[in-house]
């Protein structure tokens, strides 16, 4: 019997420079959400007194006759602090029970302090972690906004980068390459927004990168990196260098696989609130200028 003569040809094809081929479930393991905790509501309000004016029944006759008293009106009983005199509304971070309870512009949302009054999307807010901002929303430059408003660019202030959609779709990731006359090899990347940095090895894959989780279900990926930047573990904050553009893992050039995850899932990047989708298929398309600066 003969062989069965197999077309051996191999057709390699050479898509564009610097991409990676999909590195597979890692963002699986790094998923989990600090799961919020809600306050234990105390439902409980001010114990009733027992007002009645059950007086013990008299045995005797005895008793001198009492004059009558004087009609007065009954003292007045100061509320409580913790009532809210019912013609106030309830300010931010209060706890609530409805809508109407809140001032204007407020809700009477969930947050990591439980249900408090607090504001919708593009409200102002004031707490460092969001905890006037209904639901996921965050305070983000003094209102409440998407999670993903707080994230920029990458690369370096100022500098412009081409990106493309990664090669096989995972996560909706985007590959940069530096578009503006400087180096891509080496060049650094930085934090798109403050949060907590872990490095992290795949061979084959993605090679060195960096996973900054920022809180809230937010986390930002940095693949094939040349070089770690930070130690593992470390706190960073928005724009600084956690890693130098390199190609390690499964990577034909120097560039930055980059990804956007809340809750585990890829979304559309986003620098500023502003989605970069529909991604463009080829580098050359467009560009984006950082304007992540210290
Ligand atoms: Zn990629």
């Amino acid at each position: 019997m003969g062989m069965r003569a197999s077309s051996s040809t191999v057709v390699l094809a050479v898509l564009t420079a610097a991409s990676c081929s999909d590195p597979g479930e890692i963002g699986a393991t790094y998923g989990d959400a600090p799961g919020e905790q809600a306050e234990p509501v105390d439902g409980g309000g001010p114990a009733e007194t027992d007002a009645s004016g059950e007086a013990p029944e008299g045995q005797t006759g005895d008793a001198a006759p009492e004059d009558d008293p004087p009609e007065t009106e009954p003292p007045e009983v100061e509320p409580p602090e913790s009532d809210p005199p019912a013609n106030e509304c309830l300010e931010a971070t209060a706890p609530c029970g409805a809508d109407t309870d809140c001032c204007a512009g407020l809700d009477c949302g969930t947050t990591t302090l439980g249900q408090v009054c607090c504001g919708m999307s593009d409200a102002p807010c004031a707490t460092a972690n969001g905890e006037d901002c209904c639901g996921d929303l965050l305070c983000v430059d003094g209102s409440c906004q998407d999670g993903a408003s707080m994230f920029k660019a990458p690369y370096a202030c100022g500098q412009s980068w081409t990106y493309d959609h990664h090669s096989a779709e995972v996560r909706q990731a985007l590959d940069f390459i530096r578009d503006d006359g400087g180096e891509t090899d080496g060049a650094p990347v930085v934090a798109s927004a403050g949060g907590w940095a872990t490095q992290h090895w795949e061979a084959g894959g993605a090679g060195n990168y960096i996973v900054i989780d920022h809180g809230w279900g937010w986390q930002t990926y940095y693949f094939h990196l040349w070089e770690f930047s930070v130690p593992d573990g470390s706190q960073v904050v928005q724009g600084q260098q956690v890693g130098t553009t390199g190609s390690t893992g499964n990577s034909s050039g120097p560039h930055i696989h980059y990804e956007q995850l809340y809750d585990g899932v890829g979304q559309a990047i986003r620098f500023n609130g502003e989605s970069l989708a529909p991604y463009p298929a080829y580098y050359g398309e467009r560009s984006y200028v950082s304007d992540n600066c210290p």
